[in-house]
């Protein structure tokens, strides 16, 4: 069964079968929050997770929707929670890839005008992208009589804890150009917080902007296919050896599917395994896409498969 799509998909592995699918793999691309850590705790056994598949020549990738940090960031983070011997190139945010994607696809000049956290716009000044700069605007300031910047060629938006109306319009009226380009960092709905709230991710923001514009965005982010072939640019990676392991059936497993990669399902994170089984009970064809090949209860069953 090694490296092959189970049969149906979704079944629970550890031991000797996912140490068969790991032996399979040469890349393995990791999903973060909920993968290999939840807020500021990381998933037990995570960091030995990672240097065992390191130790055994396999590489590793981390590719989130998480467009809050600039990479720098998520280095200190990685060398804080434990993981050792985590680089920078190894990091694939969305932040990132939506700053490469406006460098090296969409042959871009002029300024961005992004919605997002400090993740975004250092990853886009990093990039060599001009961006709008964030200015209080004044109390008799609104959307009538507000500077709009003339050399705006793109909209961006991503999770941003300070959105406002304000945002929210000026981005409307830079979108009436329609070569003015509309891009979104990533589709995700909402993220979890403790204590069971939830928190609005890039997606309800993005669908704010797509409703008020009548545009639909570019999504840089999983499950579009543009994040894997930003690492696959870079690392010259096969979708054959390369294996997914996310949380969210959503955005990681179809990003998998529409890329070509076996995935698993951890059930550290958002989805759950009777979630999987909707989706693979479902008449709809398109639902098989939400469907992992493999699931298993934490990344920490690959340390046991490791040393199987
Ligand atoms: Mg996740």
């Amino acid at each position: 069964m090694a490296g092959a799509t189970a049969s149906g998909g979704c079944q629970k592995i550890r031991g000797v079968q996912l140490h068969e699918l790991l032996e399979s793999k040469h890349n393995v691309l990791f999903d973060c929050d909920g993968v290999i850590w939840n807020g500021e705790t990381a998933v037990a056994g995570a960091p030995e997770v990672v240097r065992a598949l390191k130790q055994r020549g396999k590489r590793v990738f981390f590719v989130t929707n998480n467009c809050t940090r600039p990479r720098q960031s998520y280095v200190q983070k990685f060398a804080r929670l434990g993981f050792a011997d985590v680089d920078e190139q190894e990091i694939f945010s969305s932040a990132y890839c939506s700053a490469a994607y406006l460098r090296d696809v969409a042959t871009f000049s002029g300024k961005v005008f992004a919605i997002g956290c400090p993740g975004v716009h250092a990853e886009l000044r990093d990039a060599g992208i001009s961006v709008v700069e964030e200015e209080e605007d004044g109390p008799d300031v609104n959307i009538s009589n507000c500077a709009l910047d003339p050399d705006v060629r793109a909209v961006l938006v991503g999770y941003d804890e300070k959105f406002s109306f304000m945002k929210l319009a000026k981005a409307c009226c830079y979108l009436r150009d329609s070569e003015c380009l509309f891009l979104a960092t990533d589709p995700d709905p909402w993220h979890p917080l403790r204590g069971g709230r939830i928190t609005p991710g890039s997606g309800s923001l993005t669908a704010a902007l797509e409703t008020a514009s009548s545009r639909k965005a570019t999504v840089i982010g999983k499950p579009s296919r543009f994040m894997f072939e930003c690492i696959a640019s870079q690392f010259d990676l096969d979708p054959e050896s390369s294996l997914m392991v996310g949380d969210r059936l959503e955005t990681d497993i179809v990003f998998g599917v529409n890329c070509g990669l076996s995935t698993v399902l951890t059930l550290t994170g958002v989805s759950t395994f009777e979630q999987a089984q909707v989706y693979k009970d479902s008449d709809e064809p398109k639902k098989k896409d939400f469907v992992p090949d493999y699931v298993v209860e934490s990344i920490a069953d690959f340390l046991e498969a490791l040393e199987e």
